[in-house]
């Protein structure tokens, strides 16, 4: 991730900066590159955003709402993909993902209660690969001990043969 990304990342909670980097790496193997446009807000920041909101293309929450003000949210934009592939990798990631709101926000990215409790166990227990598409590189390397078993059993099959064949 860029640099003024970085810096934004350094004041929300470590552990949506580390979801939003683990996005980041998921994505740039897929072509996209990811930015953070906004992350933690002061409520004066906020509600200066939400005086605006008519400006705003995108929806606003009223000061006091919003969970950039507890570091809890980012916004991101990207380049190289569609909101749909960057939200999708974000919610595999166990973020809530603003495209799913009744009002659309397909840049913002939250660290839920759901979220902080998963935390907890994700390193300890990730999902399995097939229902992880974005650790294809963990994924293939399980499948590669398919081909090794094949070889396995071949040259037991081969050993077989010679010994009967020998009688
Ligand atoms: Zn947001």
């Amino acid at each position: 991730m860029d640099a003024a990304s970085e810096n934004k990342l350094a004041s929300v909670a470590p552990e949506l900066a580390a979801r939003v980097r683990a996005m980041a790496s998921a994505l740039a193997a897929r072509g996209i590159t990811i930015r953070v446009v906004s992350g933690l807000r002061s409520t004066a920041q906020q509600a200066a955003l939400y005086a605006n909101r008519a400006s705003n293309r995108n929806p606003v929450a009223a000061p006091g709402t919003s969970l950039h003000e507890k570091g809890l949210a980012v916004d991101l934009s990207w380049s190289g993909g569609t909101s749909a592939q960057v939200g999708a990798v974000g919610e595999v990631l166990g973020l809530r993902w603003g495209g799913r709101f009744s009002r659309p926000d397909p840049g913002h990215f939250e660290l839920t209660g759901v979220g902080i409790a998963s935390a907890v166990t994700f390193e300890a227990s990730p999902p399995a690969p097939a229902q992880m598409p974005i650790y294809a590189s963990q994924g293939s390397a399980l499948y590669a001990a398919q081909p090794d078993d094949t070889i396995f059993y071949l040259v037991i099959a081969v050993v077989a043969v010679a010994l009967i064949t020998r009688y």
